[in-house]
């Protein structure tokens, strides 16, 4: 039986309709529309949702076989039973292409039709109930699978946090609970802003969604983490939290380390160089003498150097507490440029600073800061050849006050660029002819990330690089 839903009938000729309907079908138990025309049928289909159509075909508005087609593609579970006239191979064969489930062919006997409906409808519960079946045993394996990967994220020892498009929180795994002191309060559905509403920096980084960025952020517990954000089309934004405390721990020790050696090695250093000019003056020399002496005080000028550069390294990254004031970048930034305009215009070179009005205080070392600006304006006059263009520029935005560096140097080899920062790398590219010990990078980052900022760079080999420090703007701040 079709339950409560009714057949539609779909046939051009009256007389043959009713007599189907009236004597054939409506005995047997079942409901029945007629339709007279395809526009009918269309309606008839549209509001019913019949389990059956029966279609003759030749209807008076349209290709019945087209109907069909049509039907079959929006109505995936309907069987059509073709009622055809005339004695058509072509239309049998159309028929059967559509998929139809079955063909009578007039004169159309009660035994031959409600044969051909209980075998339809029979087809369409069979095909109803394997749906029903493979539906089920989908949405299990998915179930099963979405259950697994949850325990996994919930046990995995990163941070994880996945959060919609408008940042509310669709999971949150426990690494990142005990992180942040969240316990067993419930979360879905918060924003970023209301659940770390103690964590400036966290709300800030989040806020930004710079992707595929790592920036280092704390938990309250102390532990420090690398944090990584990912744009998911159609989910949202996923946080990933690796602990990298044990890294940070080897780095103070690392640091520790460089700090005693350097210390060390400095004292003899002094006293070589004083006793070579003690030479010069305990009597004559002659030519050969005096060029010696004069090299053994350059290498040793420049060891000098490189254990300054490394005793600062040391001292920042051990977090050697500096006096910390409200300070204007903008000044720093004029003090550098002012001690480089002999070396740049011996160069050529152009060096122009240009600043949106009014920029913001920052909280900072004035000393640290300012090496900052030495080591990038410096870096940009040392690399970029004669004739070259630096540009500084100064903006503030979202509460930071922002500084690039831009040069139309050498740049960077692309593969090259995350590891500049590092201690002692040199770029391939950098050439022997230019001076450097490969520290000023790391002893820049080290600094700006002492005062919670971000520095990164974007260049483009043979055609310039651009290094960007990002600072927060201290609260109730005065603009110039
Ligand atoms: P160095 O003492 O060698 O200048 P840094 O740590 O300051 O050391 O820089 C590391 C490396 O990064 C440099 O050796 C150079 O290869 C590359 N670099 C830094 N700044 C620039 C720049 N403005 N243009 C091209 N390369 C640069």
């Amino acid at each position: 039986m079709a339950g409560n839903k009714a057949l539609i009938l779909a046939l051009a000729d009256k007389k043959e309709r009713q007599r189907l309907a009236k004597n054939v079908l409506e005995p047997a138990g079942y409901r029945v529309l007629e339709a007279e025309n395809a526009k009918a049928a269309r309606a008839l289909m549209h509001d019913e949702e019949p389990p059956l159509l029966l279609l003759g075909d030749s209807l008076p508005d349209g290709d019945p076989f087209e109907l069909a087609e049509e039907l079959r593609a929006t109505h995936v579970s309907l069987p059509i039973v073709m009622l055809t006239e005339a004695d058509n191979l072509d239309h049998a064969l159309r028929a059967m292409r559509i998929g139809v489930v079955d063909y009578l062919r007039a004169p159309f006997e009660a035994t031959d039709v409600l044969e051909s409906v209980g075998r339809a409808l029979q087809h369409r519960r069979n095909w109803l109930q394997w749906v029903k079946k493979e539906t089920g045993r989908l949405t299990g394996t998915l179930n099963k699978r979405l259950t697994e990967l949850e325990a996994i994220l919930r046990q995995v020892d990163d941070g994880v946090l996945v959060l919609d498009g408008a940042k509310r929180v669709m999971l949150v795994n426990q690494a990142l609970r005990s992180a942040y002191g969240l316990d067993d309060r419930e979360v879905l559905g918060e924003t970023v802003g209301d659940l770390f509403k103690n964590d400036e920096i966290l709300r800030a980084v989040l806020a930004q969604e710079v992707h595929g960025e790592h920036t280092e952020v704390q938990g309250q517990d102390g532990r420090v983490f690398s944090l990584n954000t990912t744009r998911v089309p159609e989910v949202g934004t996923v946080v990933t939290l690796h602990d990298i405390t044990y890294l940070k721990e080897l780095d103070r020790m690392k640091g520790d380390f460089v700090n005693t050696v350097s210390h060390d090695l400095r004292s003899p250093l002094t006293a070589i160089l004083g006793y070579v000019e003690l030479i010069e003056r305990a009597g004559e020399v002659n030519e050969q003498q005096a060029q010696f002496i004069e090299r053994v005080k350059v290498s040793v000028r420049s060891t000098t150097d490189l254990i300054g550069d490394l005793l600062d390294l040391g001292r920042m990254e051990v977090g050697v507490a500096d006096d910390r004031e409200r300070l204007q970048i903008e000044e720093l930034v004029a003090e550098t440029i002012e001690e480089q305009r002999n070396q740049v215009a011996s160069r050529g070179q152009t060096l122009r600073l240009s600043k949106s009005s009014k920029l913001p205080e920052v909280i900072g070392s004035r000393t640290q800061l300012r090496q900052v600006m030495d080591n990038l304006i410096g870096n940009a006059v040392k690399y970029t050849p004669e004739q070259g263009e630096i540009r500084v520029m100064l903006r503030e935005e979202d509460g930071q006050v922002i500084v690039h560096v831009a040069d139309n140097g050498p740049g960077i080899p692309t593969e090259e660029q995350s590891q500049i920062f590092e201690r002692f790398y040199r770029a391939s590219n950098a050439g022997d002819e230019v001076q450097g010990t490969g520290l000023g990078l790391a002893i820049v980052k080290a600094v700006v990330e002492n005062h919670r900022g971000r520095i990164w760079v974007d260049s483009k080999p043979g055609q310039g690089s651009i290094f960007t420090v990002v600072l927060p703007v201290a609260e109730d701040s005065k603009r110039i």
